[in-house]
């Protein structure tokens, strides 16, 4: 069974977006994994067809309804649905590479696309909807962030990206920052290719590019250097 992404969303129009191009095409086009987006609206009842309504207690914006909205997630995720049910929102957990993994060994996903100022907290409880975040900024709408956590799922998919050793020295696969890459022409407006990856000493540039990793690390994100410290002893 291949990898099957539900997305609840009032813009269904915006997928596969990206994902039917490229490699991740590809794979959509071979089955390697499927990708069905369902309009929140064909939900609605009422004669305007309204998903929203103005915020209890007051202030900008609406909010999107909780009946609506679990009446999708219902026609998409049954009880017996094992794939995660995630909502895409800047309060959510933030996304990281570790996650994405987890998510790629797994069956699926459901995803919600928030809009507005977001949606009614009973459907994210009842429904048990996880939030998830791509970054410390707002977005429209959840579709774009959607978009970006189906693409670095996918290209883990088994078959999709063409090497399959470039998704294991990727930044972040072992903690860290990738170390810079070159390519022809060896000078290049008076800046030459550092000697050692001409060498052809296969341990020679592992230590450097591991060196330039560590350095890069340190100097961008010593953040993740922090992440990686084991705890003090005692
Ligand atoms: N009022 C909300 C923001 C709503 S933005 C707040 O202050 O938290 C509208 C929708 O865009 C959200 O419901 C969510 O689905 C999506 N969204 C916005 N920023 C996002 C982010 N950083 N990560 C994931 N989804 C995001």
């Amino acid at each position: 069974m291949s990898f099957k992404a539900d997305i609840l969303t009032l813009y269904p129009q915006m997928f596969p977006g990206h994902l039917g191009e490229s490699l991740a095409g590809r794979a959509l086009e071979r089955g390697d994994w499927s990708i069905d987006a369902m309009q929140i609206r064909d939900f609605a009842s009422d004669r305007h067809r309204s998903v929203d309504d103005t915020p209890a207690g007051g202030g900008a914006g609406m909010v999107l309804k909780p009946d609506i909205l679990a009446m999708a997630v219902d026609a998409v995720s049954g009880a017996d649905d094992k794939r995660p049910r995630l909502l895409m929102s800047p309060r959510g957990r933030p996304l990281t590479q570790q996650f994405v993994r987890d998510l790629a060994g797994g069956p699926g996903v459901v995803i919600v696309c928030g809009r507005f100022e977001g949606v009614d907290q009973r459907v994210i409880d009842g429904r048990r909807l996880e939030e998830v975040s791509i970054g410390d900024y707002i977005l429209s709408g959840g579709e774009p962030a959607a978009l970006v956590l189906l693409d670095a799922i996918v290209r883990l998919l088994p078959g999709v990206m063409g090497n399959e050793q470039s998704a294991v020295m990727e930044s972040f696969e072992d903690g860290l920052l990738e170390h810079p890459h070159y390519t022809r022409p060896q000078d290049w407006e008076g800046a030459s290719i550092p000697p050692v990856l001409l060498s052809g000493n296969h341990a020679d540039i592992a230590a450097w590019r591991r060196a330039e990793s560590e350095r890069l690390t340190a100097e961008r994100r010593p953040d993740l250097v922090k992440g990686k410290k084991k705890p003090a002893k005692g």
